[in-house]
């Protein structure tokens, strides 16, 4: 049987482990040959051991840092070196430094910005010359739920994933005469090593407030990636999927 993104390449930020990992892992069993970028060099290698052994992708680590311009230039030059081409691009690298508003150092607040916003515009920036070349592509953007309903102890980091939204609204608007889409994934609470260190207390209020009554896997957060980077999702663009259990509506 064909697979779905059989002869696509996909390149995937944060992807050494949790739900980047998760991604790069599905679009690969899909067919697509994978570049996966993460901070560290050696456990980078090690998941893309993994991903090309379980999938038998083609895989390729890119060790390097999403808020530094050369490191995404250079990413995307590889993958383009490697594939011919780049499809598709997973902004999913993203880090918390939390804190109440009032004790929030200055630096705590623009580190999650660096990364998780600036990351992510040159990310795309970078792939996009590609893609606008190709007049054809995919930007998937990762923010999550807080980003759309805020949380206390965290505006640094909802701020980050609320301006995810409208950087993706307005490159969806810059790329679209050129086949190239672009939409964010809202996750809400996803069982990974961010959230592990939730106290138990608060993971049951969080269980009490959602609908489904579980908090996410990965996974759940994988198969929303997988459907935009692929031909169903090619009337879309703009858009935030939201993959929260029903917490936030
Ligand atoms: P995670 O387990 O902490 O994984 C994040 C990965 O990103 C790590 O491998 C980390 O590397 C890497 N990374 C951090 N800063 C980077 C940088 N500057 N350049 C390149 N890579 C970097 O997080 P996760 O839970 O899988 O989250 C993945 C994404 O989903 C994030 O954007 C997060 O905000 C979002 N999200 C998560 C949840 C959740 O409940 N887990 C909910 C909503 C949204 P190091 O380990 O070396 O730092």
């Amino acid at each position: 049987m064909t697979k779905s993104l059989a002869g696509k390449a996909a390149l995937v930020t944060g992807a050494a482990r949790g739900i980047g990992f998760h991604i790069a892992s599905l679009l690969a069993r899909e067919g697509a040959s994978l570049a996966i970028l993460d901070l560290s060099p050696d456990e980078t290698a090690l998941a893309a051991k993994k991903l090309s052994s379980e999938s038998g992708a083609k895989t390729i680590a890119l060790g390097g840092n999403v808020a530094i311009e050369a490191d995404c230039a250079e990413a995307v030059d590889k993958a383009v070196e490697a594939f011919g081409r780049l499809d598709i691009l997973v902004n999913n690298a993203g880090i918390t430094k939390d804190n109440l508003a009032l004790r929030m150092k200055e630096s705590d607040f623009d580190a999650v910005i660096s990364v998780n916003l600036k990351g992510a515009f040159l990310m795309a920036k970078a792939a996009s010359r590609i893609m606008l070349k190709q007049h054809s592509g995919r930007i998937i953007n990762i923010s999550s739920v807080v980003g759309q309903m805020g949380n206390a102890g965290q505006v640094n980091y909802s701020a980050s994933k609320a301006g995810l939204i409208g950087l993706t609204k307005s490159l969806a608007r810059e790329f679209a005469s050129r086949d190239v889409l672009v939409n964010a994934v809202a996750p809400g609470f996803i069982l990974t090593k961010m959230t592990e260190g939730l106290k138990d207390e608060a993971k049951q209020k969080l269980l009490e407030m959602i609908p489904l009554g579980r908090l996410g896997k990965p996974d759940d957060v994988a198969h929303a990636a997988l459907f935009l980077a692929g031909e169903g999702s090619a009337y879309i663009t703009g858009q935030v999927i939201a993959v929260n259990g029903g917490i936030y509506m």
